[in-house]
């Protein structure tokens, strides 16, 4: 048997494309504004995580670049051997002062956080807790980790104070979950986690990915939005969304994080976040923190398309957030419904299982500080017209 074999007989995406309906990898020409091109044609993006608009803004490409002509454009190695920089350990420095933690880590994707940290946190004899709705590199790290895994009921806590109540005192617990979801946009119920997993002595962890910049008064993310961030044992971040850059970040104990650095084969075998991307996470804090009025044009923009695509009639389910889903049920439905927005100037993604349950295929609209209002009564526009096209709306 050719190992090839399945390759050769995957036809999935080839029936998509040939309908024309292929809605992935497309290829954008410029930055991740609110308007980007697309084959010569400007389209209004409601499909970037960019939450504050700062990866085009003007301090963070300086600092960039600046980084690139003191630093070079690579680090040439891991972390752990040859790529520390000082603007490495600086960051670690300001995300765990920012985070409310003792310490910090930094790796080069936000992926290879959660599969580093949940992998050598959860050896054998532990138990690792997901929700079902985790983000992937999670369940990949859970997998990884010689542990067991546990999933339970998405936000559930009633199903995971049941499944924790079975375990074996002796075993080490981890609870892992995302703070804001990231395809339907709802926010994780902390304090009910928090609750159960200090009535069971287990340990929490919590993604903020789509968190920070975003949640709290400070755009600390989820926990803050709580009052409960010395209540989250691990506070996980990404780069790639409000903070404008690519990597990663850790935050907690001083004595777990040194474990982490001295386990996470994810850090300790891949290179090191390039000085470009980590001079702009600097700036970009910076201006998180000094610019909270981004923060707020960031949640009226929310509001109102949250508002307006309800006023249409669309199904927009949980969102508490800036990511707002329109469900539309069948995955060929979302397929025709993205190409059709495109070809009235929106970019939207379309979702389908495994990313969302069978048969809530949806289309994942998100929003950033920088959308004017034009830009999002242009996009309504053409949620209109397409959604009356098809039927969704009256
Ligand atoms: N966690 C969540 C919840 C995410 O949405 C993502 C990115 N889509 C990641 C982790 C991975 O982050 P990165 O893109 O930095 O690898």
């Amino acid at each position: 048997m050719d190992i090839f074999q399945k390759c050769y007989d995957f036809r999935d995406a080839d029936e998509v494309k040939q309908a024309g309906l292929y809605s992935y990898f497309r290829m954008i020409s410029s930055a991740q504004e609110p308007v980007v091109m697309m084959n010569g044609r400007e389209v209004v993006m409601l499909g970037s995580n960019n939450y504050l608009g700062l990866t085009n803004h003007p301090e963070v490409k300086k600092a960039a670049q600046e980084a690139v002509a003191k630093y070079g454009t690579g680090c040439a190695g891991s972390r752990f051997l040859n790529g520390t920089l000082d603007i490495h350990v600086q960051l670690e420095e300001k995300l765990a002062q920012f985070m409310r933690k003792e310490a910090a880590l930094t790796f080069s994707t936000g992926f290879q956080v959660n599969l580093g940290t949940v992998s050598c946190l959860v050896e054998r004899g532990d138990i690792v807790y997901l929700d079902k709705l985790d983000h992937a590199c999670i369940i990949d790290g859970a997998r990884l980790g010689f542990g067991t895994v546990v999933k339970y009921e998405h936000n559930d806590v009633a199903d995971l104070d049941r499944r924790l109540s079975l375990k074996d005192p002796s075993r080490g617990a981890l609870v892992v979950v995302d703070g804001v979801f990231s395809m339907e946009g709802d926010i994780v119920n902390l304090p009910g986690l928090v609750e159960v997993c200090q009535k069971h002595g287990a340990r929490l962890m919590v993604d903020n990915a789509h968190g920070i910049g975003v949640l709290g008064e400070h755009g600390r993310g989820t926990a803050e939005h709580f009052g409960l961030e010395d209540k989250v044992d691990l506070i996980m971040g990404t780069f790639s969304k409000s903070l404008a850059s690519v990597g990663g970040f850790i935050a907690g104990e001083e004595r777990v994080i040194n474990w982490i650095k001295h386990r996470a084969r994810s850090l300790i075998f891949s290179a090191a976040p390039p000085p470009a991307s980590v001079a702009a996470v600097l700036k970009a804090v910076e201006i998180i923190e000094r610019e909270p009025e981004r923060r707020a044009k960031l949640w009226e923009n929310t509001a109102f398309m949250k508002r307006e695509l309800a006023n249409l009639g669309f199904d927009t389910g949980d969102s508490q957030t800036p990511v707002i889903p329109v469900v539309v049920g069948e995955d060929r439905l979302a397929f025709f419904m993205a190409k059709r927005l495109e070809e009235e100037g929106v970019f939207v993604n379309p979702v389908i299982s495994p990313a969302v349950p069978p048969g809530r295929a949806l289309l994942r609209t998100s929003y950033m500080a920088t959308h004017t209002r034009e830009h999002l009564e242009r996009a309504l526009a053409a949620f209109a017209k397409v959604g009356r096209e098809v039927g969704l709306i009256p």
